[in-house]
């Protein structure tokens, strides 16, 4: 059996985090109503603080204490139901909120990182993410990413057949006679398990572009053997789908994966397979602040489900991106004007599809909850009226809520479109040149008196728009 470190998890940073703190209100810091106090806390201090303001009337806010709490709670979910010493490597998918800041945060709370993009890995890298405490995912890995990895020691998952021919080169050159000098290689799987209620986030379908389907024709046999012939093969990973996948559906694409490694394993005599990377894809609940992150239920059930992958023999890696952040973000706005069109009133405010896409496209699939605040950022008190709450890009869909019951917003009052730390406002959307809003990480203090913040990034500026509009190429097309 090929040496891997003992323990993949990551060694907590050498600064030693304070207990997360937070207002008086007591109950768990994920959710519920010590979020929803230090949310307001934060949006009534980022109006006092000018972070939003007439000039600035757009701002991303990311709660620290609950991003850390949401890591912790995945943490003790996963020591609840392994065997002790299980080598356990909790990592977080970066696409879900690809901010330097976030991957460092998460880092010291002892999460890794799962990177499917050069961009990705990059961040991950800067943030100081130790290589053994990486996963490069991806459907599309180019030659010199693999090489990169290979050189790097960054466990690399194969998404396919030719994926895997590339790797049986790099392997050689890389690895020499020693496969000791290689990082845990892996073949991503495609259980065929089936889709959830989102179509385009379900990705064990029978056609899913992912992986090596597992029920065509051939294909179980074809795995087994390519593992038989790559004694450096020691992986299988699996991601059965995000949003709108159910816990049992997850889980089945698991069980599935665990029952091909005891299948590898039993036809190598030997415990080959000695890691499964069971992906990420907890969905997160938008309708409420009352649900926490879930990592425990869905622990409970894997151990329930598929108890041989707990019980001390397979090393397991973990993939969450929405379900660490999601909650944990919102973006604050201005409203600028307010009118009436057919009897139905509409709030201006500078939150659409920049910082929304998902939700404004596909409104059904991705509503938002939107939270009104007053001119001095203080939960509205005013009179419920059914509204729109519309975005500023030219489009007649650019609404972040629509025919929502609220207090009727004025212009000068606030916005918050909550539950936007994934897939949301860190994945920017450049219609009509709209910028990027700036990001800043909040903190209460010990007392809840005072609100800490701290820039994530900047807000883009016009200049840096133009640039990125080919500024530089102006003359360009005057052949
Ligand atoms: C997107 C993705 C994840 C994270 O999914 P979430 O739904 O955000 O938890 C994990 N693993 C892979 C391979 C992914 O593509």
């Amino acid at each position: 059996m090929t040496e891997r470190p003992s323990d993949p998890r990551p060694a907590p940073s050498d600064t030693p985090s304070p207990a997360a703190p937070g207002p008086a209100t007591s109950g768990p810091a994920t959710h519920g109503p010590a979020a929803v106090a230090r949310r307001n806390a934060a949006v009534r201090a980022a109006v006092a603080q000018g972070l939003v303001g007439p000039g600035d009337p757009l701002v991303a806010l990311l709660d620290v204490t609950g991003i850390r709490a949401g890591a912790r709670a995945l943490h003790t979910a996963f020591d609840q139901v392994t065997a002790p010493g299980a080598r356990v490597l909790h990592t977080f998918a970066v696409k879900a909120c690809p901010l330097v800041a976030v991957v460092r945060l998460l880092r010291d709370e002892g999460v890794g990182a799962e990177v499917a993009s050069p961009g990705e890995l990059a961040l991950a890298r800067v943030a100081g993410t130790a290589a053994a405490h990486t996963v490069l995912d991806s459907p599309a890995k180019t030659p010199a990413e693999l090489r990169e990895a290979l050189t790097l020691g960054i466990a690399v998952n194969a998404d396919g057949r030719q994926e895997l021919a590339r790797l049986d080169e790099l392997v050689d050159r890389v690895g020499g006679d020693d496969i000791r000098a290689l990082p845990p290689l892996g073949l991503r799987v495609n259980p065929q398990v089936g889709a959830g209620s989102i179509d385009a986030l379900s990705t064990a379908t029978a056609t899913a572009k992912f992986g090596v389907a597992l029920r065509d024709p051939g294909a179980r046999d074809w795995v087994v053997r390519a593992f038989l012939d790559r004694p450096w093969l020691t992986r299988l990973h699996v991601h059965t789908g995000s949003q709108g996948v159910p816990l049992e559906l997850m889980a089945e694409g698991v069980a599935q994966t665990y029952a091909l490694a005891e299948e590898v394993n039993a036809r190598a005599g030997r415990q080959q397979v000695d890691t499964v990377d069971i992906g990420g894809g907890l969905p997160v609940d938008f309708t409420s602040d009352e649900r926490g992150p879930g990592f425990e239920e869905y622990a409970r059930l894997l151990a329930h489900r598929v108890p041989g992958l707990f019980d001390g023999r397979y090393g397991l890696v973990t993939e969450f991106g929405r379900a660490l952040v999601a909650k944990h973000g919102l973006v604050l706005t201005r409203v600028e004007y307010t009118k009436s069109a057919g009897g139905r009133r509409i709030a201006v405010t500078h939150a659409g599809a920049q910082i929304a896409a998902r939700t404004v496209y596909a409104p059904e699939q991705w509503p938002l909850r939107v939270a009104s605040y007053d001119a001095q950022g203080l939960p509205s008190t005013g009179s419920v009226e059914v509204q729109d709450v519309a975005g500023p890009a030219c489009f007649a869909g650019d609404l972040l809520a629509r025919g929502r019951a609220l207090p009727l917003l004025a212009p000068g009052d606030h916005v918050a479109a909550l539950d936007t730390g994934g897939y949301a406002f860190a994945h920017p959307y450049a219609y009509n040149s709209l910028p990027r809003p700036a990001v800043h990480g909040f903190l209460i203090e010990e007392d809840g008196a005072r609100v800490r913040f701290a820039r994530v990034r900047a807000a883009q500026t016009i200049s840096e728009v133009v640039a990125e509009s080919g500024g530089a190429y102006g003359e360009g097309l005057l052949f």
